[in-house]
């Protein structure tokens, strides 16, 4: 598989001098799940945020498909989906106005039918006209996604898509995140949970400190953790 990401030394120091990043290098390759797996504080945010162009490297550099995601942002980012970890979504539109809305921000032609895809395949078309406001959590959390899928993305990040959220909603979340991957589409979710990224990654990647200590296959990592699955700890 190619590379649809690279992540070439690259490290951030925030004004305060703190280090979050430390010459960070890393590949994302076409089509896969990664995982990125890390305690709180650890960086995930933050590499996320640079790799989208969201916030400056100190050091390094971030191509995209291909593209510098500095100094080539639009294109290099008319290639990703971000799905941050709050809810950002007026509370009074409807399901359809909102992911319309978001697809035309890229500057992207109508496309009914894509929306309407989009939609059918994250089960939030018979919702369409709904107001937000009236959804529950995890259909919130959908309409997020069916945003970032708007203007039809290679690449979809998922910041700690189950943050907070029940057994039920996070088992829901990763048949969509399958579901997503089977179209095409090459997902980077964080998490915290070892749980989570044992359940849908092909690749895991260890962050803490800003640092990427370890990258492997899941099955190479289930072997040198040496079992033959990790034990499944579901809280709630
Ligand atoms: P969490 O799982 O809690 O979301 P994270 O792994 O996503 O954590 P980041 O949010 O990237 O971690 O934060 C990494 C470190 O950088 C943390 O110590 C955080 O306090 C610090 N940090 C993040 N943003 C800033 C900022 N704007 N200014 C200064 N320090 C920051």
């Amino acid at each position: 598989m190619s590379s649809i990401i690279s992540v070439a030394n690259l490290s951030k120091t925030y004004g305060s001098g703190f280090k979050a990043l430390k010459n960070v290098n890393l590949d994302i390759k076409r089509g896969e799940i990664f995982a990125l797996l890390g305690p709180n504080g650890a960086g995930k945010t933050t590499l996320i945020s640079i790799i989208c162009g969201i916030a400056n490297p100190s050091e390094g550099r971030v191509l995209v498909g291909g593209e510098d995601i500095q100094t080539s942002y639009r294109k290099a980012r008319s290639l990703i989906g971000l799905v941050p970890q709050e809810l950002h979504t007026d509370a009074f539109e409807s399901v359809w106005a909102t992911v319309s809305f978001s697809r035309g921000l890229f500057g992207k032609p109508k496309n009914p039918a894509h929306i309407e895809k989009v939609l059918k395949d994250l089960s939030l078309w018979d919702k369409k006209d709904s107001k937000i406001i009236t959804l529950s959590g995890g259909m919130k959390r959908r309409v997020m996604i069916a945003k970032a899928l708007s203007h039809e993305p290679q690449i979809l990040f998922l910041d700690e898509p189950t943050a907070g959220v029940d057994v039920e909603l996070r088992k829901g979340m990763w048949e969509v995140v399958r579901t997503l991957q089977q179209s095409g589409v090459t997902i980077i979710l964080t998490t915290h949970y070892i749980e989570e990224a044992e359940e849908m990654a092909d690749r895991i990647g260890v962050i803490n400190k800003g640092e990427i200590v370890l990258v492997e296959d899941k099955a190479t990592l289930m072997q040198k953790l040496g079992k033959k699955r990790l034990t499944l700890h579901l809280q709630n």
